[in-house]
């Protein structure tokens, strides 16, 4: 993967309108682990069975 790749979180709701989720400025190390744990700090939720959900859709998931 390119170093300087555009790092994207997908919202697994099936509904989702705006899916994607990403992060404003560049980070170290830019990783999509990473990036989690900064979406995570606006609300974006890791489920245990590997999906990624939007800070609407955690609610709903729950
Ligand atoms: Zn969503």
């Amino acid at each position: 993967m390119s170093a300087d790749a555009y790092l994207i979180l997908l919202c697994d709701h099936p509904s989702c309108e705006y899916p994607e989720g990403h992060w404003p400025v560049r980070f170290e190390p830019h990783t999509h682990r990473e990036l989690r744990r900064l979406l995570k700090t606006r609300g974006w939720r890791r489920t245990r069975d590997g999906r990624d959900l939007c800070p609407e859709h955690r609610k709903a998931a729950q």
